[in-house]
Order: structure tokens, then C-alpha cells, then sequence
């Protein structure tokens, strides 16, 4: 993603490399296979890559949504421009107003993971949440467990960092990755905020319960819910005035969480108490629905997951309903193309259509100024960017997510003819269409900017 400048005017371009080698057909000794009469490649559609290849995908356009659809948030500014980066990717413009804006990387990731099957994807990380201290998976997720995992857990034998609060803050800078508060923790928060909005908005929750127990969880209520707080925000609301909002009451009958900083210090989180017995007790201090929520919901996944005669776990995917029995968010056998995200066969990045006046109309994480309208405050001039040289960083892909077999890289060829001819799915059939790379006007002076995504 990169702000270009057009005829003197930045524009927020993008483009999605993808590095196809491992959905190639290969032969016996692993080399890719031409056909004989095109001597172009071929696609394989099945397998563990395809999967994985969707599911990125998936994510990947998620984001880009959001970067026209929330692009104060996303970018953290209120115009192009300012969307600048020096060559060690700081910021040249206002660095404080950035982080009021920005939306939380939590927020940014679990909403792009919600979309994709991240409970197949991530199951050692889930597993991690129902790791007791004894190193073994219970059957089971217990509240008190998530707690204690949230706070203190491990993956592959290293903390784990599932806190939200270590998402942005120093953990990345000392090496330690954020895939669990980020990709984890940031679904699992997503999908209780979309609980939130949803039960303020019709009174009930998806997670739908009878005798006391979860009889199943409405995927179209989380999606409604996330919806409603990502229109919100398009519409001007900050996430902050969304969270207060939404916020359930705590036992005085006051709103549990004033913004976004609250909720990111509570979410989960109690403050443990030593019990006459020794053991420490995490006390849900007020924030008990969101442990709650997070069991209910993981324990459905994980039954969903133990059905008999299933192929996978549990997908999920928030575009799916719980049990459907799959690897991919998409479906293979289905056509349908999209007016608003249409692929450009072409190595360059490809400027976006909608008006600033409309990316930049919503809200941010916070209010910078004192309108409710990040909008309306507008940024100093004097801190406007200076065009730099290019320095592309690398974007897209999951490359730090830890997944190795994803086929996205930043720096892959540009998708290819025999991709798009082979498409029989939405995602396919996306990029297929053709927009037009003649109707993309030339960019006059490109400008640096630290490439974002992930
Ligand atoms: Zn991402």
C-alpha cells in the first residue's frame, strides 16, 4: 500500500504480489508442469496450498476493505499525504496524532482473521488457551484457564503473549512477536465487541444457549455485529464512542468501558487473588462477560470440531456458520464478481477509486481535535510529508504470522494469465475482472511511504 502522487495529488494505491508457486501443478521430481499447447502453468485447486492461498486471500482483501472503508483508522491519518514514512518507517507526520487515530493492530488483524478459518489455521494457538500447567490440552476451555493462559501462557514453549496490550507496544521491538494478541486475542476481542454491538442493538447475543449450556453461535450475529461498528466508524463515530457505547454496565451499573484503552486493559483480564489453598484466582472485576463469552464460544468451536465423520475442525470463519465442514472460507464451486475490488493484471500499484471524501469520512480509534468527526480536524499543513525517494518495504502476506506455508510473499510475481482463467471461485472470479489497467491514470511522482500490511 503506498500513497502515489497523481497530477500533484497523493491517491492510496495498492497492490497484492502473490507468489504462486505452491499452488502450481508439479511433476514427480517437483518441478512445475507446463501445458503442452499453452506452455503456460497450471493451477492445482486442491490440497492444503489452495487452502492456505484462500484463506490469505480472504484476510488480505479484508484489509484492503478496511483501508478504503475505515481508512482514518487504518492509516492513521485524514489524508493521503501525510501517509508518508522516512527510510527507517517512522512517520513524518504528527507520530501523536497517528496513534489516536490508528486503529489498535488487534483490532485490525482480528477482524481480518474473523473472516478467514483462523480456528483451523491457529488451533495450537487456541489450544494454548486450554494448556494447563502441566503442559497437557484440556478437553475443554475453563474461564479461569483462559485467564491464566491469556496472562501467562506459553506456545511452543516460549510466553505467549496472548495480552492485548502487548500487541502494539514493546513486545514486537524486543523480538517476541505478536501472533497471539494480535491474531488471537485481537479475533477473540473482535468477536465479543461484535457480541456487544449486537446485543445492544436487539438485545441478544450469538452465542445461544439452552439449559445453561451453548446450544450453538450465531456466525450472521457477529457479523452483523462487526458490521454495525465498522459502519459506525465509516459513518464518523470513533472506535472509542463505539466501545463506550456498547459497553455492558459493571455491578454500580456504570458503563464497564469508558474507550478502546479500557476495554484493551480489560478485556479478559482480572486481577488475581490467592485462595486459602494456594492456587491463584484470577476475579473477573466486573469483566467477566468477556472471559465468559470467549469460553462459550471456544467450546462450541471445539465441539463443532469433535462431531464425528468431520474432515476439519471447527472453520471459524465469521462468513460461515460454525459447523460447516471445510477448509476455506470460499467457496470453490460458486461464481460472482464484485463492482467495487477488481484485479489489475500489472506490477504496478493501482490507485484506488473511492474519493478521499469519502475513505477519510469516518472516524478513528479516537478524537485527535474535539470534533466527533476525525475528519473535521484538519492536520497542520506544515507537517505535510516530503516526497522521498521509493524505498518499497515489504507488505501483504503473513510473512510474520508464522505461517510457513502461506503462498502470499511481497515480493512474488504478479498474479498470472492461467491464475485468473482458472477461477471458479469468488476470489478468483474477483480477480479476474478486469479493471481496466489503461484506465489507471500514471503515477507523475512516486513517493516513499513504509509499506503497511500484514
Ligand atoms: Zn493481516
Amino acid at each position: 500500500m503506498h500513497a502515489v502522487k497523481y497530477d500533484g495529488d497523493y491517491k492510496l494505491s495498492y497492490m497484492i504480489g502473490i507468489d504462486i508457486d505452491d499452488l502450481l501443478i508439479k511433476d514427480l521430481s517437483g518441478d512445475s508442469v507446463r501445458d503442452e499447447d499453452t506452455g503456460k502453468f497450471s493451477l492445482g485447486r486442491l490440497g492444503e496450498s489452495m487452502h492456505t492461498f484462500e484463506n490469505t486471500i480472504t484476510h488480505e482483501l479484508f484489509h484492503a476493505f478496511m483501508d478504503d472503508y475505515n481508512r482514518t483508522g487504518m492509516l492513521g491519518v485524514t489524508k493521503v499525504g501525510d501517509y508518508v514514512f522516512d527510510n527507517n518507517g517512522n512517520l513524518t507526520s504528527d507520530a501523536q496524532r497517528y496513534y489516536k487515530l490508528h486503529l489498535p493492530t488487534w483490532l485490525i488483524e482480528g477482524s481480518a482473521s474473523a473472516v478467514e478459518n483462523v480456528y483451523q489455521f491457529r488451533s495450537d494457538y487456541f489450544d494454548a488457551l486450554r494448556t494447563g500447567p502441566d503442559g497437557k490440552v484440556k478437553d475443554s476451555f475453563a474461564a479461569s484457564m483462559i485467564v491464566e493462559c491469556y496472562l501467562n501462557g506459553t506456545y511452543d514453549g516460549k510466553p505467549a503473549y496472548f495480552d492485548l496490550a502487548n500487541c502494539d507496544a514493546s513486545v514486537e521491538s524486543n523480538g517476541v512477536g505478536h501472533t497471539a494478541s494480535a491474531y488471537v486475542s485481537g479475533y477473540l476481542a473482535t468477536l465479543y465487541l461484535a457480541d456487544l454491538a449486537n446485543i445492544k442493538s436487539t438485545g441478544t447475543s450469538a452465542i445461544i444457549l439452552k439449559d445453561n449450556s451453548v446450544d450453538n453461535v450465531s456466525t450472521e450475529k457477529l457479523r452483523m455485529g462487526l458490521n454495525s461498528i465498522l459502519e459506525r466508524m465509516h459513518k464518523g463515530e470513533t472506535l472509542d464512542g463505539i466501545i463506550a457505547d456498547i459497553s455492558p454496565a459493571n455491578s454500580s451499573g456504570k458503563k464497564l468501558y469508558g474507550d478502546t484503552a479500557d476495554f484493551q486493559k480489560k478485556f479478559i483480564k482480572g486481577t488475581p487473588t490467592e485462595l486459602p489453598s494456594g492456587v491463584l484466582e484470577y476475579a473477573a472485576e466486573g469483566d467477566e462477560g468477556s472471559s465468559n463469552f470467549v469460553m462459550d464460544y471456544l467450546n462450541y468451536l471445539n465441539y463443532v470440531s469433535n462431531l464425528p465423520d468431520r474432515n476439519y475442525k471447527a472453520n471459524g470463519s465469521i462468513l460461515l456458520p460454525v459447523d460447516v465442514d471445510t477448509g476455506s472460507p470460499i467457496n470453490s464451486t460458486k461464481q460472482a464478481s464484485s463492482e467495487y475490488y477488481k484485479i489489475t493484471e500489472s506490477n504496478k500499484v493501482v490507485p484506488s477509486t473511492v474519493p478521499d471524501s469519502v475513505a477519510f469520512a469516518g472516524g478513528g480509534k479516537s478524537n485527535p481535535g474535539d470534533s466527533a468527526r476525525a475528519m473535521s480536524s484538519e492536520p497542520d499543513e506544515s507537517l505535510a510529508a516530503q516526497p522521498l525517494e521509493q524505498t518499497v518495504q515489504g507488505d501483504g502476506a503473513e510473512a510474520e504470522s508464522g505461517n510457513d506455508a502461506a503462498p502470499l510473499t511481497t515480493e512474488g510475481q504478479s498474479p498470472n494469465g492461467e491464475f485468473a482463467n482458472e477461477g471458479q471461485s469468488l476470489s478468483d472470479q474477483a480477480l479476474e475482472n478486469d479493471s481496466g489497467v489503461e484506465n489507471a491514470p500514471e503515477p507523475t511522482e512516486e513517493v516513499a511511504q513504509g509499506a503497511k500490511g500484514e
